[in-house]
């Protein structure tokens, strides 16, 4: 391997500096040391002053004039730091992910944004007791009553609060300067951490784990004891006590002196989840997530570095939480899409805790109800270690199922949203005064065409994907850009019910009101959901009952409890299979999967309906039985068929601009280009596209989208190096931006 000559050091980490690097040469012995990451001591400024920094770039070309690059003084090899730890994650992280260095150091370095610490002010005698008596006295004959009402109050408790001080007590600042310049008192500043998680009295109940919980826990503690590390994946249904393995693990590591980061969707960082953490963990947990502020999260991070917390709860980002001892990352619901950034880098959380466990000498644990196609795959074939629960940890009868033909209703006449079946389940529930979650699996942005005679879906001839219909009267593939006319009679049976498909919680809510205009409805989307709070309350009312029906988005089947619920409606299955993604029937799987798991949580007995125009699709019929394994086995055969992850790897390039004939020209160019790299260097990777993004235009930004799809994950990676380093050149890239996200998750 060739080492590189020159290194870009940043003196000083803090977000605000991040893109302030400077340029050294690297002496002939130090060029095995100088990697990114690594800890340097330099001459800086005009007096050469030795300082410390780190090294985050390699290159061979000097930016500045050869002759005033100074060279590196030292590499420091000692103890390895967080700091060198998290720059080498960043550069991993730009590496695997695409973007620059100075985004993915944004991402890993915690904003330190000029927030000032939170701080306790507090005022104390600075004069013995004896003396202060005296001095009471004294300011007693002159009648000085402030003077007086302090040193009484101070007299009998050494140390007040400054605000309680001059608000309470009614001292001025003057009275309080005056005082503590005569050296009789003293007003001290201690600074204190931002602490989200407020001690809260409470019992912890222990459980004792079933024998499958207890078998998982021993394999994981056995391993770590050992010295084996691993990735390990726990496939368990909802409720059958994952959360509890995973506390029992905590338990163990922090038995052992480690950090352990627990991530978990924001969306089910509840308050209930939080409190379980705390009241088995105590001080020594904290949380971190979107809603805290900038000081907040800053704190946090502090805490951890200093080793004053050992479990940190949070979304994606708490993944850079800087432990120094860190033994173990967790990653509950592990197939949520949220574990996917979606600015660049567009890193995935589980690839980014494996990567930084690998660095740590740590352990990995996903778990999941519906592990997603990527972790399942790896774990059958041996690269993780596979666990499972199988059963409900409470007693809790599974939920019965009731699939519903919608292509038959139409035949019934019945042209309501609502099927009979559901109709008269949700009059028996409103009559025993149980509870009713009414689900719209809505994603996605735009319509696909289906025949509402005989459910047939309009779907690309070369992907596989279905087709979304466009104002133009067109109906578009958005992986290829293939098009067509959307026809006015369904070519399968002739019907003339085909159409756009389509209806929002607003209308599900207007149905529900008509339909049983005495129930009391609560309903839950982005619409009603804008406040800080409002997601928080919503569920709250529903679960103190004061409300009969809750509809809602994939947002209810997350977080709390419900116990009375015992009938949930899933209005469309299909809302979710026809989105034009391929991983359309995964997430069908997933949320049909997690909306029946909502039922009958408790005693009650749960019953589910699911409303389709195809009752006999796959992930529908696996879905209703509960059975992952079939799923899987189905799915695999659809993405290895068509070449979609996890069977092979995607690179996407989507391009944007405000001048869209200009982001014509400049994709086109682009995949082209692509093209030609590939003939060269003769990669059989697949080149899709360009083609308009599913979301054609946003914010003023027109949206194009190239896919390249190949086996081989690193051979992607070349690629997007290439353009990386090819579009820094182009000129005609004018007022065009792009970006890249390996194997996508969200769609475009
Ligand atoms: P999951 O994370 O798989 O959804 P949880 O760990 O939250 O499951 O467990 C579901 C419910 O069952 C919780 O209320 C939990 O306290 C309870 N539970 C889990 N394991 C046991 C056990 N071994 N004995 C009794 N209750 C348990
Ligand atoms: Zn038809
Ligand atoms: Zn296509």
């Amino acid at each position: 391997m060739s080492y590189q000559t020159y290194a870009d050091i940043i003196i000083n980490i803090s977000h605000e500096n991040l893109d302030k690097t400077y340029q050294y040469a690297i002496p002939e012995h130090f060029k095995s040391q100088a990697k990114i990451g690594a800890p340097v001591v330099v001459s800086f400024g005009k007096g050469d002053r030795q300082i410390n920094g780190y090294i985050v770039g390699l290159s061979q070309e000097p930016k500045i004039e050869e002759s005033r690059i100074k060279p590196i003084t030292k590499v420091i090899e000692e103890a390895p730091v967080i700091e060198s730890h998290l720059i080498y994650l960043a550069y991993w992280i730009k590496e695997t992910f695409g973007g620059t260095m100075n985004e993915a150091l944004k991402t890993v370095i915690p904003v330190r944004k000029a927030v000032k610490r939170k701080e306790e002010k507090s005022v104390s005698l600075s004069v013995d007791l004896d003396q202060a008596k005296l001095l009471y006295y004294e300011y007693q004959r002159k009648n000085n009553t402030a003077r007086v009402r302090l040193l009484g109050a101070l007299m009998k408790d050494p140390i007040l609060d400054y605000d309680e001080v001059i608000h309470k007590l009614n001292i001025s600042r003057s009275t309080l300067l005056s005082l503590e310049k005569l050296g009789v008192t003293k007003t001290q500043v201690k600074q204190v951490y931002r602490n989200p998680v407020q001690c809260r009295q409470g019992f912890y109940n222990p459980v004792i784990l079933n024998p499958q919980q207890q078998y998982i826990v021993d394999q994981i503690i056995k391993d770590y004891q050992a010295g084996l590390r691993s990735t390990y994946l726990i496939h368990g249904i909802t409720g059958s006590g994952k959360t509890e393995v995973y506390m029992e693990v905590i338990a163990k590591l922090l038995e052992e002196g480690k950090q352990v980061i627990y991530l978990i969707p924001e969306i089910a960082l509840t308050y209930q989840t939080v409190r379980r953490f705390q009241l088995r963990f105590g001080e020594r947990v904290s949380v971190m997530n979107s809603r805290m502020s900038q000081g907040e999260r800053y704190d946090q991070s502090l805490r951890a570095k200093n080793g004053e917390i050992d479990l940190i709860i949070g979304p994606r980002s708490a993944l850079f939480t800087p432990f120094q001892n860190l033994g173990l990352i967790i990653v509950d619901e592990e197939h949520e899409t949220s574990y996917k950034s979606e600015t660049t880098p567009k890193y995935h959380a589980v690839e980014v805790a494996i990567e930084r466990a690998r660095l740590t000498n740590s352990s990995v644990i996903l778990g999941s109800a519906t592990p997603s196609l990527e972790s399942y795959q790896r774990a059958k074939t041996g690269e993780y270690k596979l666990y499972k629960l199988t059963k409900r940890a409470k007693e809790a009868l599974p939920p019965k199922v009731w699939i519903v033909d919608l292509r038959e209703e139409l035949k019934k006449k019945n042209k309501s949203i609502f099927s009979i079946k559901l109709k008269e389940l949700i009059a028996d529930r409103l009559a025993k005064k149980e509870q009713i979650m009414l689900f719209l699996n809505r994603r996605g942005y735009a319509g696909f065409i289906s025949c509402r005679s005989c459910g047939h879906v309009m779907k690309c001839p070369h992907c596989d994907i279905s087709l979304t219909s466009h104002s133009n009267g067109k109906m578009i593939c958005h992986y290829c850009g293939y098009e067509e006319v959307i026809p006015s009679l369904c070519p399968s049976c002739g019907s003339k019910y085909i159409a756009a498909f389509g209806t929002g919680t607003q209308k599900v809510e207007e149905l529900v009101k008509r339909e049983f205009p005495r129930a009391r409805v609560l309903r839950m989307d982005t619409d009603t959901t804008k406040k800080k709070d409002s997601y928080e309350k919503i569920l709250s009312a529903f679960a103190a009952h004061k409300a009969d029906i809750l509809i809602g988005t994939q947002m209810i089947v997350k977080g709390h409890d419900f116990p009375l619920v015992s009938l949930v409606g899933i209005i469309a299955a299909d809302l979710s299979l026809h989105v034009g993604d391929f991983r359309a029937s995964e997430r069908t799987f997933q949320l049909l999967n997690q909306a029946a798991g909502r039922a009958g949580r408790d005693s009650l007995h749960g019953e589910v309906v699911i409303q389709t125009y195809h009752p006999e699709h796959y992930s529908i019929t696996t879905a209703a039985e509960g059975n992952y394994e079939a799923f899987f086995e189905q799915e695999m055969l659809y993405r290895k068929l068509m070449q979609y992850p996890p069977a092979a790897h995607i690179l996407l390039i989507l391009i944007t601009s405000k001048e869209e004939n200009q982001l014509i020209e400049v994709s086109e160019y682009l995949g082209n280009a692509i093209r030609e790299l590939l003939r060269q260097r003769q990669i059989d990777a697949k080149l899709i596209g360009p083609a308009m993004a599913s979301l054609a235009k946003a914010n003023d930004y027109y949206r194009r989208v190239i896919y390249i799809k190949h086996s081989d994950y690193a051979t992607l990676i070349q690629i997007k190096n290439y353009l990386e380093g090819f579009l820094n050149y182009l000129d005609r890239l004018k007022g065009c931006n792009y970006q890249f996200d390996f194997d996508p998750m969200n769609s475009y």
